[in-house]
């Protein structure tokens, strides 16, 4: 990667992290990207996406995104794999340590990092993602075709989850921790009304099992009784929110108790230069078009920032 200060460095790839290299770009500051491993973000886990203004018969995720970096491609942005380990100052500039060794100095930064599927950190669970155990049913549902699956959660996130992989599934078992659902009052009727989706209640996940390195039951204990249980099913979904993917800023920048990123209503942190664009300081609404509209307004704020303060 070429020596040189950055006007522009913008970290993610996601909906947010392209909107802001399509206009960073486009208005000739050459931005450089830093992809993260989950390149394209969230919406790259999903197939269509029907709510993305612009497309009436709905657009797939994953094209959608390699869309985007094209369109920031043919304005000059510069993409580097990896990821961003290190968050520092460096003079008046920003310097940011990728995994991969390399090192970027910025004038300005646009954090796009976004949110990552939240787990249970229970033991099992971790080695069998991928063999059986996700946190994506639109990407996953269909290898469930008259399966059994659970669907761990109680939030909108789970009843989604649970509400997709019915279509698919022989049935559904959605185990929450408590008696009643979080989820809004219009989605927990289409599950609770679903005779696919069978919930267990007041119940937590112990322990992920597997045979041969596929999954193949929870170990699960009900917290009123205290009683332990086994359960088979073919595949779990784990569907317990997101946290936002914020580690290195912490100390640094301003953020909630949940780790979401302070920012103005103009995409500002309280550090001048610094802006934060998307879900990973946006947990409320967490749509990719919300998103790109951030991403947006956080690159013309630096873009003004860069006019206003000759670094
Ligand atoms: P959420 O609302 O935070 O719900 C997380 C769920 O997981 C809760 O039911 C929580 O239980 C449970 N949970 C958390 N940690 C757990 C653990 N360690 N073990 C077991 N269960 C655990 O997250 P979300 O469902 O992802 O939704 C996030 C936001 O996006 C919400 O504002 C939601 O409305 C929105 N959203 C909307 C839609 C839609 O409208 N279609 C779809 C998805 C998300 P408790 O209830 O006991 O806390």
């Amino acid at each position: 990667m070429e020596e040189k200060i950055r006007n522009i460095a913008i970290i993610g790839s996601g909906s947010a992290g392209l909107t802001a290299a399509i206009y960073s770009a486009r208005a000739d500051l050459s931005p450089i990207i830093i992809t993260g491993y989950e390149e394209g973000g969230q919406l790259t886990l999903t197939t269509l996406v029907e709510n993305f203004p612009g497309f009436s018969k709905g657009v797939l995720g994953p094209e959608l995104m390699r869309e985007m970096r094209a369109q920031a491609e043919v304005f000059g942005a510069e993409f580097v794999f990896g990821k961003a380990e290190s968050f520092s100052r460096e003079g008046s500039f920003f310097k940011i340590g990728l995994d991969t060794g390399d090192e970027i100095l910025a004038r300005t930064v646009i954090i796009a990092s976004g949110a990552s599927a939240r787990f249970l950190n229970v033991p099992g669970e971790k080695e069998l993602v991928g063999n059986g155990v996700s946190t994506c049913a639109t990407c996953d549902g269909h290898f469930y075709k008259g399966k059994e699956v659970a669907v761990v959660g109680g939030g909108d996130s789970a009843c989604e989850e649970a509400l997709h992989l019915a279509k698919f599934a022989s049935k559904v078992t959605l185990i929450h921790r408590r008696d009643s659902l979080r989820a809004s009052k219009i989605m927990q009727e289409r599950v609770l009304s679903n005779p696919k989706i069978v919930p267990i209640w007041d119940t937590v996940v112990e322990k992920v099992g597997g045979k041969e390195g596929r999954f193949s039951h929870l170990v699960l204990k009900n917290v009123r009784t205290g009683a332990f249980s086994e359960f088979k099913a073919d595949g779990v979904f784990v569907a317990i929110g997101h946290v936002p993917n914020t580690d290195i800023f912490k100390g640094l920048l301003e953020m909630d108790e949940t780790g979401y990123l302070a920012t103005d209503k103009f995409a500002r942190t309280k550090i001048p230069g610094v802006f934060a664009a998307g879900d990973v300081s946006d947990k409320r609404y967490r749509q990719a078009i919300a998103a790109a509209g951030e991403g947006c307004k956080a690159a013309l704020e630096a873009e003004r920032y860069l006019s206003e303060n000759k670094i």
